[in-house]
């Protein structure tokens, strides 16, 4: 799978956070250097891999401190059961991970959150888990913490809230409803992603939230491929493929918007800024020009498969 997806990732992008819930997952250094050398051998230009760890029950601060001296930017944490990979390894008892926060917040490695509480259902589960988020984010004022993913009015406002605290925003949640999901035509499973795309109402807050230059939001695609075998299937897993189609989609949302303008902060600013990073000095150029989105890269369906986009990024 990583040698099949790498070269899409690599066409559009100088880099990527790449996160830890593969199976089996990234939690201690030796599995950050060999995943870190696994994309090494399958790469074929200069991107960077921003790596991660998965901070599970287990993780202890002794962890952080030895995988942030490794290189690894990230922890994400991922609520027990709720997306792909969190069976194991997810977190219930927020409170019992303070200590690894606080070696987080003193390496200064980022706290990558999935955020949703799974006691709740599942169109109720971000929202009920901002009283985490800020009691987080309140109890470790100089803890870096990023909401992935943001699929809610309601935690866009929360992240606003908090000084410490910013946003990735999808394609996908910006281009999808629930009505996409759960469509007239019939359930598309390469709709279903986790958080799992919400109303209308919520993806315009999302796309004020994107268009208007504010720095806490910035772009994470969230790509995660699963094969068109897996999605088509009687239990299709959580997660759309949309690395090569992404650029395109924000394209048309931002002229939308009329601000395309702001479409370079959003891409590739303001999570670079936030990570610390040098800008990347190549340049990506985007044409409006119409194609069609090819049926399926391989064996993944891509987003907006067999459907028309009017930007394409100049190869
Ligand atoms: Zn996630």
């Amino acid at each position: 799978m990583l040698r099949n997806v790498l070269p899409y990732t690599e066409q559009h992008y100088a880099r990527a956070l790449v996160m830890p819930n593969i199976d089996p997952p990234v939690v201690t250094v030796n599995d950050v250097l060999r995943y870190r050398d696994e994309i090494a051998v399958a790469q074929t230009t200069s991107f960077l891999p921003l790596m991660t760890i998965k901070i599970t029950p287990w993780t202890t601060p002794a962890t952080v401190i030895a995988t942030r001296d490794a290189g690894v930017v990230a922890g994400k944490l991922y609520p027990e059961g709720v997306t792909t990979g969190a069976d194991v390894g997810g977190v219930s008892d927020f409170r019992a991970m303070w200590p690894v926060f606080r070696a987080m917040e003193d390496t200064d490695m980022v706290l990558c959150l999935h955020g949703e509480l799974p006691s709740s259902s599942v169109l109720d589960r971000e929202n009920a888990f901002l009283p985490e988020l800020r009691d987080i984010a309140e109890g470790f004022p100089r803890l870096r913490i990023v909401l992935e993913h943001v699929s809610t009015a309601a935690a866009v406002d929360a992240v606003r809230s908090l000084e410490n605290v910013s946003a990735t925003i999808t394609a996908h949640h910006l281009l999808l409803t629930i009505d996409d999901l759960l469509s007239d035509r019939g359930l598309q499973p390469h709709h279903y992603c986790k958080p799992v795309v919400k109303t209308s109402h919520d993806r315009d807050v999302l796309i004020e939230a994107a268009v208007t230059g504010d720095r806490n939001f910035f772009f994470g695609s969230d790509s995660a491929p699963h094969s068109r075998e897996k999605k088509e299937a009687d239990c299709a897993p959580a997660g759309v493929f949309s690395s090569p189609v992404a650029m395109s989609i924000l394209a048309a949302i931002f002229e939308q918007a009329g601000a395309l303008s702001a479409l370079e902060g959003f891409t590739s600013e303001f999570g670079a800024q936030f990570y610390g990073l040098p800008l990347t000095t190549g340049h990506l150029e985007l044409r409006r020009e119409t194609w069609t989105v090819p049926r399926t890269y391989g064996r993944l369906v891509p987003l907006c498969a067999g459907t028309e986009l009017f930007w394409r990024v100049v190869e």
